[in-house]
């Protein structure tokens, strides 16, 4: 009688045992896509970081060379974000809008003509330009316009103007 009672006990010590494990495993598991969550939010973080300070989480991107900046090298010239570098470059030249582009729900692609044009300059061949756009609404129409408007260097901005014409044919 004794043996069977012990026997019992070491059956349901092994059940808790064997719960105790399983539960273990179960909490291992759902930890581990919460973790791997996390790190991903941290890495989408981290890709927003800083170009100069990769501590640092960035609070805008440059209007010309669309590096992100933290507050320390945020600078702002009349609600156009940019670089430390650029803001330099920025304060140097006179600005002319060379090209604007209307778009509305209807054709929103039209923008992207735009900012393919201006990243092409920037990316090959180092030319500064940046955009601004503005939103008015459309109070017939019920719907928000958005005028995309590029501005270049002064000295720049009769030969660009012209490309994008013909770039834009
Ligand atoms: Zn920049
Ligand atoms: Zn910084």
């Amino acid at each position: 009688m004794t043996i069977l009672v012990i026997l019992t006990l070491v059956v349901v010590a092994l059940f808790l045992v064997v719960l105790y494990l399983i539960f273990k495993t179960n909490t291992f598991k759902t930890d581990s896509p919460q973790q791997r969550h996390s790190n991903l939010g941290k890495s989408v973080e981290e890709s927003f970081t800083c170009m100069n300070h990769p501590d640092n989480s960035a609070v805008a991107t440059c209007a010309i060379c669309e590096g992100s900046v933290c507050e320390h090298c945020h600078k702002d010239w009349d609600g156009i974000h940019l670089c430390p570098e650029h803001f330099g470059l920025f304060s140097q030249h006179t600005w002319q809008e060379i090209a604007e582009i209307q778009t509305n729900p209807k054709a929103p692609e039209k923008g992207h003509h735009l900012y393919q044009f201006k990243n092409k300059l920037w990316s090959d061949e180092k030319v500064p330009t940046y955009l601004v756009t503005h939103y008015k609404i459309n109070v017939d129409g019920d719907f928000v316009e958005s005028w995309v408007k590029l501005y270049a260097r002064e000295e720049d901005a009769d030969q660009l103007g012209m490309r994008f014409k013909v770039d834009i044919q």
